[in-house]
């Protein structure tokens, strides 16, 4: 009985420690494949040889890229990885020769049947295998240190050590990774390259710190400016920022690019007491159907050498053929009352912006709303008849303009009736946004050159149905407008489809007493 009992316990203790050894090698799973044709000690070289050799991959191929200082590091890591190869080949050999001399005692144990021997063997084994354990646990925690290294180097080099911005090498793959996804989706993408204007009388006239200041700034303002539309900023070189927009045509990229142009006006740099202010030049392209990526960089360049020549501080824009330039935005809303051609040339514009906005609805689903704002009668008199027309006009629109956001557009479409076209924005958000408008005008007290009065608007929202065009977005918004009115003004009314005509949903509460 008892020789069967060691029997049995001395196939479990062996089977005990190979699995425990093999259980180790499986925890570097790369090298699985090779085991079976290799004796165990070169088992081990294999498998800690396996990440030095992907890191000279690595290294190949950096090396062609970087400087010789990334390619020093590396090499560093792969040595500090091939002498612990060697450290753990070492411990498996002699464990496989304890375990082999283990073995052979047990096996003498066994002949003698000598159960307090076999224990002490066993607890041999034991104590081997906890020390090989712990010797690789320790070996795998260093490589996990030189892995972590490597990680935090490729972050390094990939990154501009002044502005804290991906640097020109992230820019040469991501335009490498943007053709790819051309290719596969046929997605729109459009890059603007951002100079900084006389760049180097600043820096004479500041000092070099100031100017690194200044980059490290600009690249901010850059950064947040477009975060929202998921704008990628690069440092693309001295005063040259690189902004990629993926799955944004030119319009969207032209209204990004008012806004660069704008932030970057607006930025106030604070150096030594003294407060100083630089401005930019910005060149916009969207990748062409049969673009490569100099073609397209290309066009991006000669938009922003338009810039430069037309004068500084503005943006231009290529359509393929030539440069135009992109309008600055009016930083306020203010309505200037024109002779009634150019309100005309304005509508058609704005009807022209709804349905290119359109267009993008029907492709891509995008969201758009569209809200129609006028201002209410005044003691029962048209405010263009009012002796203050210009200045109520002023002060609404810069409410109105206050409570939408950079990408809305606002127009005046008549001499009193103004829109604003809300992309991404759904009829909902929009009337939201028309009800914040609302609340705060019929709050205001406005001094005007001759009075103090107060004035309400109304309001009609509509958004983009299914085979909508400009002129059916405006009537329905139009249409909702009139029952605003209809119920005493001072509301806002939503048409959210074509059912909704004749009893559009009142936005405004009930009790808001309306205008009269
Ligand atoms: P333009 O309006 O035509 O772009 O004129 P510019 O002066 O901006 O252009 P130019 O190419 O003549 O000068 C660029 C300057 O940018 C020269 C260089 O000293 C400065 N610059 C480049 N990199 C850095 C940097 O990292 N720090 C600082 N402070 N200056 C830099
Ligand atoms: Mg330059
Ligand atoms: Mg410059």
């Amino acid at each position: 009985m008892s020789e069967f009992t060691l029997i049995h316990l001395l196939l479990c203790v062996m089977f005990f420690g190979i699995g425990f050894v093999a259980a180790q090698w499986l925890r570097f799973p790369s090298k699985r494949a090779d085991r079976n044709e290799k004796s165990p000690s070169n088992n081990a070289s294999v498998l800690v040889e396996d990440n030095p050799q992907a890191s000279l991959l690595n290294l190949e191929e950096c090396s062609q890229k970087t400087d010789v200082a990334a390619a020093e590091t590396i090499n560093e890591v792969v040595e500090r990885v091939r002498s612990l190869a060697d450290g753990v080949r070492i411990e498996v050999h002699e464990h496989s020769q304890s375990v082999e001399q283990i073995n052979h005692d047990l096996i003498a144990t066994s002949q003698v049947s000598d159960p307090a021997g076999a224990s002490r063997v066993i607890s041999r084994l034991i104590d081997a295998n906890r020390h090989l354990d712990s010797r690789l646990n320790l070996a795998e925690a260093r490589l996990q240190e030189q892995s972590q290294l490597l990680r935090s180097h490729r972050v390094e080099a990939r990154t501009d050590a002044l502005t804290g911005l991906p640097n020109r090498r992230v820019f040469d793959e991501e335009i490498e990774r943007l053709f790819e996804a051309k290719r596969d989706l046929r997605r729109p993408s459009s890059l603007v390259m951002v100079d900084i204007d006389h760049f180097k009388a600043f820096n004479d006239l500041h000092g070099h710190q100031a100017g690194d200041l200044c980059l490290k700034k600009v690249g901010e303002v850059i950064r947040q400016t477009v975060r929202g539309i998921g704008g990628n900023v690069m440092r693309y070189g001295g005063e040259e920022f690189a902004v990629l927009i993926p799955g944004t045509e030119m319009f969207d990229a032209k209204v990004a690019t008012q806004r660069l142009n704008r932030n970057i006006e607006r930025l106030v740099i604070d150096f030594e007491q003294k407060e100083l202010n630089v401005t930019a030049s910005l060149g916009v392209a969207e990748i062409g159907r049969d673009s490569d990526a100099s073609e397209w960089l290309g066009r991006a360049d000669r938009a922003l050498y338009a810039a430069k020549r037309d004068g500084r501080n503005r943006g231009c824009w290529h359509d393929g053929q030539t440069c135009h330039e992109i309008a600055r935005r009016n930083e306020d809303p203010v309505i200037e009352v024109d002779e009634e051609s150019s309100t005309i040339a304005r509508r058609e514009a704005f009807i022209l912006d709804v349905n290119r906005r359109l267009a993008l609805f029907h492709r891509k689903r995008q969201p758009l709303a569209l809200i129609i704002a006028c201002i209410d009668l005044i003691d029962d008199k048209p405010v263009e008849e009012h002796p203050d027309f210009v200045a109520i006009q002023h002060a609404v629109m810069q409410v109105f303009g206050a409570a939408l956001r950079d990408m809305d557009h606002i127009c005046q479409l008549a001499d009193n009736q103004f829109g604003a076209l809300l992309p991404a924005a759904d009829g909902q958000d929009a009337a939201a946004v028309a009800e914040r408008a609302r609340d705060a005008i019929s709050r205001m007290e406005l001094k005007t050159p001759t009075d103090v009065i107060r004035i309400t608007i109304s309001c009609g929202v509509s958004h983009a149905l299914e085979g909508d065009e400009a002129e059916h977005m405006l009537s329905r918004s139009e249409s909702a407008h009139g029952h605003a009115l209809g119920t005493g003004g001072n509301a806002v009314y939503l048409l959210r489809h074509e059912m909704d005509w004749e009893s559009p949903l009142r936005v405004t509460p009930e009790a808001v007493i309306a205008n009269g």
